[in-house]
């Protein structure tokens, strides 16, 4: 909780530091490194000292003619010798030698650490194959990580969580999620709202309100998180999984429409539809709302991942009978956990809302006819909430632009697909996710998630279908045609870092590393 309401980081950059007499023959990569940290073995130990100050950690490298790496020199190395008696006109090539600890370019940050506290030392360097120095690694930098997708905070929800505080409207129901509602439904264009504890809560009440039951099937995208399968068990309902179309990575049209015939067939049509948008994209809603008006089915539109995205112009998640939003964590905006469900059907949003609240009658003595849960939102998070709705188009260009960055500049990694975009689709690009063809790649994913994860860089692979789960073995699956797509993006996708509010540092930081590692 402190961490999620602490100002977002952006120390400013200091100016660069005076240079005078600091070595420039040779430029390593980055010009950062050569002009605070390099120094000749030419060089008096005056302007050793100049450069252990102008760069602030405490060491510098010192190099030859070529550039390559003779030692490295510290604060305490200079005293050392100054109290012995040397001038500060000295040379640096006067230090006593001591071969210096460096590592190849390449190594991860795992390993380096583990070089580092072997030797008891903070900074290393990292060298290229004639022992120039491409990077110098200090261990508090070294070890900071980069996550999936971090929470990014505005500038409004303390302020509306402060309103909360300060009017004592701590406990659930009151005016910001009243507000957050509201807003909700203006910034997609829906008619209610119900705001909720987790985006599982949402999914669990749509099947209640559609009456799913015992015995009853639901169909499912399988391609998918587990909860957007989970509320089908718990209301004692089976689970059939629908394959993903190649063209959007959603539910197949063509296997939802199979699915649907052999149902009726069998004279058990299901009770809805689950269709999921993954990663931020719309699935093609058209045809599908075509089979399921046919059939009779409702949708649930499990639209958790793709708030700020659209499908032809319209909001996603607006689509179904009930849309299912998440604000958890890790979502392209989030309450640190909670849900919305949205409708047009303003009775079912209210009964989303007597069931979310104990499904308590309207009577003093707490009268019940029937069973609800403990699923409403709290007045604190909803004015997180709040404040984070007004930065979702912010958080939705920062990750389409951070999608572009990755497409630009990994346009030459072999085998490399991006998730497609088709043009009836404006994905939010919670996630920047792309698969390797085998045939051309010369990594496995699997590979490359754990030397990112080697340097710190939490990649992902892409769900595991639900079919493939061992959950749900047995469940009944409909593939799109003779390939089963689910599977085919399963063993070759993964998702890469997409947090709104990364560096740009921390970006080529994971491009580097791809390129390194699948280039
Ligand atoms: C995150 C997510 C959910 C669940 O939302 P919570 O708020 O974490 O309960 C459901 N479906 C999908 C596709 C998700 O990504």
């Amino acid at each position: 909780m402190t961490s999620l309401l602490a100002p977002g980081p952006s120390s400013p950059r200091t100016s660069p530091p005076d240079r005078s007499g600091l070595a420039r023959a040779w430029r390593p990569r980055s010009k950062e490194l050569n002009e605070n940290i390099c120094i000749e073995q030419s060089a008096t130990l005056h302007r050793a000292l100049a450069a252990l100050d102008a760069s602030g950690i405490g060491i510098a490298v010192v190099v030859d003619p070529e550039g390559a790496v003779t030692r490295t020199v510290t604060d305490g190395d200079l005293r050392r010798m100054i109290l012995k008696g040397a001038k500060l006109e000295d040379l640096v090539n006067t230090l006593p030698p001591q071969p210096p600890v460096t590592v190849p370019q390449g190594t991860s940050r795992t390993d380096a650490l583990s070089v580092m506290d072997a030797h008891h030392i903070n900074h290393l360097p990292v060298v290229d194959d004639a022992n120039r120095l491409v990077e110098l690694f200090d261990r508090k930098s070294l070890s900071k990580r980069i996550f999936l997708s971090p929470p990014h905070l505005g500038t409004l929800e303390r302020e509306f969580v402060e309103e909360a505080f300060t009017s004592n409207w701590i406990a659930p129901i009151g005016p910001n999620v009243d507000a957050f509602e509201r807003e909700m439904c203006d910034k997609i264009g829906v008619k209610a709202a119900a705001a909720l504890s987790s985006g599982s809560a949402a999914l669990h009440l749509a099947m209640r309100l559609l009456n799913v039951g015992a015995g009853d099937r639901v169909f499912c995208s399988s391609l998918t998180f587990v909860a957007s399968a989970s509320p089908i068990t718990y209301q004692n309902a089976e689970p059939v999984f629908i394959d993903s179309d190649p063209d959007s990575w959603n539910m197949s049209p063509r296997a939802l429409e199979r699915a649907l015939h052999d149902a009726r067939a069998e004279g058990r049509p299901p009770k809805a539809i689950v269709v999921v948008n993954l990663y931020g994209q719309s699935a093609d809603m058209d045809p599908i709302i075509e089979l399921a008006q046919h059939y009779d089915v409702p949708i649930i539109e499990d639209a958790a991942e793709s708030l700020g995205g659209k499908y032809k112009g319209r909001s996603s998640g607006t689509f179904g009978t009930l849309g299912v939003f998440s604000f958890n964590g890790n979502k392209i905006i989030t309450t640190s956990g909670g849900g919305m469900l949205v409708s047009d059907d303003s009775d079912l949003i209210a009964r989303a809302r007597f069931l979310s609240t104990q499904a308590r009658e309207p009577a003093a003595h707490y009268e019940h006819k029937e069973i609800g849960y403990n699923y409403r939102m709290s007045n604190i998070l909803a004015g997180v909430g709040r404040g984070q709705l007004k930065v979702l188009q912010e958080r939705v260009d920062a990750r389409r632009a951070l999608f572009e960055t990755y497409a630009k500049e990994l346009s030459d990694i072999p085998g490399l697909t991006w998730m497609p975009e088709p043009d009836w689709s404006y994905s939010n690009r919670w996630l920047t996710t792309c698969t390797f063809d085998p045939n051309a790649s010369h990594v496995e994913v699997a590979a490359l998630v754990k030397s990112l994860a080697d340097d710190f860089i939490e990649a992902r692979p892409i769900w595991k279908p639900l079919h493939m789960q061992p959950v749900f073995q047995g469940c009944t699956y409909y593939q799109h045609d003779n390939t089963s797509v689910s599977e085919v993006l399963f063993n070759r996708g993964m998702c890469l870092p997409s947090g709104s509010n990364m560096s740009e540092e921390e970006i080529s930081r994971i491009i580097d590393k791809i390129k390194l590692v699948a280039g």
